[in-house]
């Protein structure tokens, strides 16, 4: 795929930002400067008669109409027209004057006529009522203006980020921090925490690596289910080097406008140098690294602006000046644009898996460490009850259990709500998520069984590294891993048989020692599938009887990568095709079958250790098939 990514020397337009953290300030500056432009362009008076300060005003109101009629009796010495009312003040009397006051009639000519006829001294007035006039004169406005505020600071923020208003914008999502946990309060994981070690070690002394001209690690992908302690592991990979740690969420760079996201990863990165050294986090990196093949119609210009910037800030930072490590956590890996993963930006992946029995059996010491906890709780019963949770699940068993002392008063957690708070946590997650029952894990034992099985004992097959009934989210119960082979280019005819025995071996321990066939080897099956099919349609290998050496499919082969596309061969053809797709696979079922018979006993010792502890390693298996008086096939050295 092309690679988008833009010129990574991105000029960073950084605005300054005069009032800093304090936007209220900036507010009432900003609408009390609004609000006097605003009078003084409409300006006002009071209303006020000019009376005699030692004479006393009676006020009265009256009808205009009796206030005109006033006019006429020279009793009115001053009159004033407001906008509103009309006031007119009588002649001083016995110390005392009378204002009376008249809701004013619009558009009355008569008026000014009459008073003038009369000689009455006056003039106008814009009123002002207090009250109406602190509400729409201030109070109002006030609020529209901070309505208005509020959404232009919103929108404005949102796109700009970090700008020139200060309020809200990616400083408050990015979350800053030095976190004081470290490895210790990370249980199990051993092999992740040793690779997320070696970033601590560059972090705490660059020089040592630098000086040898080592190339250091620009981005780790931490790769597991949800709860696994992803987060956890950077938080403490930056504790342990005691760096800074900003992380974000992947979700909270897609904004609606587009541009948004971008700018954000902008700042992450600069907020990131300027602390360095620093581990920058980015929680659920699918959200923004989905393959951009994905995106379906018309794809989505935001997250994909999003992503290049992302690109091109991890290929634009330079370790040496600023060590900056960038951890990310998905929990699927296989969804992410393959330009994320290659040499200098997401380059190394680390497995961040639900925990075995031992592994939940430290964690659970880890986190049960300030409970007090009663002498009949023995956590390995927990562990046990507890396979196929993650550590998040395990540290809210404890807390739950915890609880539950709590409630009835209790002065220790002892085993009853322990084994209550599990069931709670189980009864939870089996409505959200599969969780295995003891039967399931039956099967799935012997079913991993008989691949490790085939595979030691088979000559070409790849090797067992380790197996495990651990459910790994809703894909895989269990799994058999084979170490991977280095620089293969070339794949023998018996290794592909080796492959098909392998893939059967499941299905036919299922078959042959819990009496009955689960779907579990649906995938299995599948590829054993094409595997044949493409032995056949691809590198000759059927015989003359089927295709002989004519390639039937040009396109590659699923089983290579690629589906297929191009079916240019006749309907017989097809036939005969399928028929020895379903021979072979047949014949070879019959092969695995005869070996696991006759490997009985070790298949039932493995399946026993496996639902014991869970995983067990491929040296393990081998030593297993010996005990029980197999033969595991090693392949000659030089070979
Ligand atoms: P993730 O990021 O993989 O979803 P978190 O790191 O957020 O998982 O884990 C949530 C919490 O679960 C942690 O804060 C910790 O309390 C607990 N936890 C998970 N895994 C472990 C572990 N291996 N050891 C100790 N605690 C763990
Ligand atoms: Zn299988």
């Amino acid at each position: 795929m092309q690679d988008k990514t833009p010129n990574p020397k991105n000029p960073k337009e950084n605005k300054p930002n005069f009032f800093g953290n304090n936007p209220i300030l900036f507010f009432f500056i900003f609408s009390l400067v609004t609000i006097l432009a605003f009078k003084s362009f409409v300006a006002q008076d009071g209303m006020e008669l000019a009376s005699n300060q030692q004479v006393k005003i009676v006020k009265k109101s009256v009808p205009y109409s009796a206030l005109k009629e006033l006019l006429k009796t020279g009793e009115i010495e001053q009159v004033i027209i407001g906008n509103i009312n009309i006031q007119a003040l009588s002649k001083t009397r016995n110390q005392q004057q009378t204002a009376y006051k008249a809701r004013k009639v619009a558009d009355d000519s008569t008026l000014i006529p009459l008073i003038e006829q009369h000689n009455i001294a006056y003039g106008s007035v814009n009123e002002e009522n207090y009250f109406e006039d602190i509400l729409f004169g201030w109070v109002i406005p006030m609020v529209i203006i901070f309505g208005i505020w509020m959404f232009l600071s919103n929108r404005i923020q949102s796109s700009m980020s970090g700008g020139i208003l200060g309020m809200g914008g990616s400083k408050k999502m990015i979350n800053s921090e030095k976190p004081n946990v470290t490895f210790k309060d990370m249980a199990g994981n051993k092999e992740a925490k040793e690779e997320v070690m070696e970033i601590v070690d560059f972090l705490k002394s660059p020089e040592r690596y630098l000086k040898l001209g080592a190339q250091i690690p620009k981005g780790v992908l931490l790769v597991g289910p949800p709860g696994t302690g992803k987060t956890l592991l950077a938080k403490a990979a930056a504790g342990e080097a005691s760096v800074e740690f900003l992380s974000v969420t992947g979700s909270s760079f897609i904004e609606m406008f587009v541009g948004v996201g971008a700018s954000r990863v902008r700042d992450l990165f600069e907020q990131a140098k300027q602390n360095a050294p620093a581990i920058i986090f980015i929680d659920e990196i699918d959200a923004i690294g989905k393959s951009r093949a994905s995106g379906g119609i018309g794809g989505n210009d935001e997250r994909e602006q999003t992503l290049n910037q992302l690109l091109a800030e991890m290929d634009g930072f330079s370790s040496d000046k600023a060590p900056v490590i960038v951890l990310a956590a998905t929990n699927r890996p296989e969804i992410l644009d393959p330009a994320l993963l290659r040499p200098g930006r997401f380059d190394r992946q680390v497995l961040v898996d639900k925990p075995d029995l031992e592994g939940r059996i430290e964690i659970l010491q880890v986190h049960i460490k300030d409970v007090k906890v009663a002498s009949d709780v023995v956590l390995r019963d927990i562990a046990v009850m507890t396979a196929g949770l993650a550590g998040a699940d395990l540290a809210n068993i404890i807390n739950e259990a915890a609880l539950l002392a709590g409630r009835v008063s209790k002065d220790e957690v002892d085993e009853s709500d322990f084994k209550e708070a599990v069931e709670r946590q189980i009864a939870g997650l089996e409505k959200k998520s599969r969780r295995i029952s003891p039967k399931e894990r039956k099967i799935v034992a012997y079913h991993e069984s008989g691949h490790a099985l085939i595979a030691e004992i088979t000559k070409g097959a790849k090797k067992v590294n380790k197996v495990s009934i651990v459910p790994r989210g809703l894909a895989a119960l269990g799994y058999t891993l084979n170490t991977p082979e280095e620089n293969k280019y070339l794949i023998q005819k018996h290794e592909l048989i080796a492959e098909v025995d392998v893939l059967l071996g499941g299905r036919a321990a299922e078959e042959l020692f819990i009496g009955e066939i689960s779907t579990g080897a649906g995938n299995d099956l599948e590829r054993a599938t094409d595997i044949i099919k493409a032995m056949a349609s691809l590198y000759g290998m059927s015989g003359d009887d089927i295709s002989g050496l004519m390639v039937l499919n040009k396109q590659q082969n699923q089983f290579l990568g690629a589906s297929q596309t191009s079916k240019d061969y006749s309907d017989s053809m097809a036939k005969k095709l399928d028929e020895h797709i379903k021979q072979t696979l047949k014949e070879r079922y019959k092969v695995v079958i005869k070996h696991l018979k006759s490997h009985k006993e070790a298949v039932e010792q493995m399946t026993k250790e496996l639902l014991d502890i869970e995983v067990i390693t491929g040296l393990r298996v081998q030593d297993i098939i010996e005990q029980n008086g197999g033969v595991v096939y090693r392949e000659p050295k030089d070979a």
